[in-house]
């Protein structure tokens, strides 16, 4: 043992707890979704080429309240479950919650207020994944464009060959796929030749440093140069200062999403927004 031991001792015994927690996460995922602690939290993207910010949408993003273990982070979850194959049932859950938001939405309010799920890419992989994305439109009355899917850009890295077929036919039906993350990844730029998109949302790490790094400044507005030549629209992620959000606006960025306008908020909460939305102007569909 010698000198190290004691190190290696602690460095054993926070692997071991690591994994026991992780154990028990996993453990406690049927009982989550049956009684009700994941909760799916809506964070609002604004149009900003407009003369004032519009509402246009909104991610579905999940959050775990543990009844014992208090607030668990998706960055925690989300990967574990992705490698053991839970995801799939946590994010048909979450689709499902979105899904009936956008009707329920629809009914209280008068106006369709389409919300972007995540797509993890091990749904990728699923062979029922646009069965269980179609008996979900058809379940809440909707429409494949109201459901807009967000694939990270780390699938794209995967399986070049599957992802291609999947978006492909997922497109076929209608519904918009959103690359997620983008830049943060290596393969994003051949991909996009290869993928037909609907969305490209540029990486919060590019916003949150573009101010006080030029090469990020820069990539920046590669991204717009690329988006326009593939006649997408961009959202930009992250936005948490006026200034930023300017400077966006400048560029050409067409969506923003960020701390600026809102952090994620529960549905309630994001009622109140749409009622303030619709009260008053005439530019939107309320
Ligand atoms: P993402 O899909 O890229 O989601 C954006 C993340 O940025 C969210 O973190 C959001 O809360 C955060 N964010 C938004 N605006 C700002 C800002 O202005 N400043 C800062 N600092 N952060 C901002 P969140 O909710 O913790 O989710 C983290 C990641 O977990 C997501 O990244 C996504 O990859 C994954 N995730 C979340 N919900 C789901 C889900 O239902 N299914 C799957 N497969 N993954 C999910
Ligand atoms: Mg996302
Ligand atoms: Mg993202
Ligand atoms: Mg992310």
């Amino acid at each position: 043992r010698g000198q190290y031991g004691s190190l290696t001792t602690r460095y054993n015994n926070e692997l071991y707890e690591r994994t026991v927690f992780h154990e028990r996460l996993i453990g406690d995922v049927d009982a989550a979704i049956d009684n009700g602690d994941f909760v799916v939290y809506f964070q609002p993207k604004y149009q900003i080429q407009s003369e004032r910010p519009v509402l246009t949408s909104a991610e579905a993003l999940i959050r775990w309240i543990h009844p014992e273990l208090g607030f668990i982070s998706p960055g925690e979850f989300i990967p574990l479950f992705e490698q053991n194959g839970l995801i799939r049932r946590v994010d048909h859950y979450v689709w499902r919650c979105a899904a009936r938001q956008i009707k329920r939405w629809r009914e209280q309010y008068d106006v369709t207020v389409p919300i972007s799920v995540n797509v993890s890419r091990v749904d990728i992989f699923d062979p029922e994944l646009e069965k269980k994305l179609c008996d979900i439109l058809d379940e809440f009355s909707l429409t494949p464009d109201e459901l807009m899917l967000e694939i990270t850009e780390s699938a794209y890295s995967d399986s070049a060959d599957r992802l291609i077929e999947v978006v492909g036919s997922l497109r076929d039906k209608g519904f918009k796929i959103e690359m997620d993350d983008f830049g943060a990844g290596y393969s994003s730029l051949n991909m996009l030749t290869e993928i037909p998109i609907d969305v490209l949302k540029i990486d919060m790490q590019f916003i949150r440093r573009m101010l006080l790094d030029d090469k990020k400044l820069g990539l920046v507005r590669l991204v717009m140069d690329i988006a326009r030549f593939l006649h997408v629209p961009v959202v930009a992620e992250g936005v948490e200062e006026e200034e930023q959000l300017n400077v966006l606006r400048q560029m050409g960025c067409d969506i923003v999403q960020g701390f600026y306008f809102s952090p994620p908020l529960p549905a309630e909460r994001f009622g109140e927004l749409i009622n303030q939305e619709c009260q008053g102007k005439e530019e939107t569909s309320c």
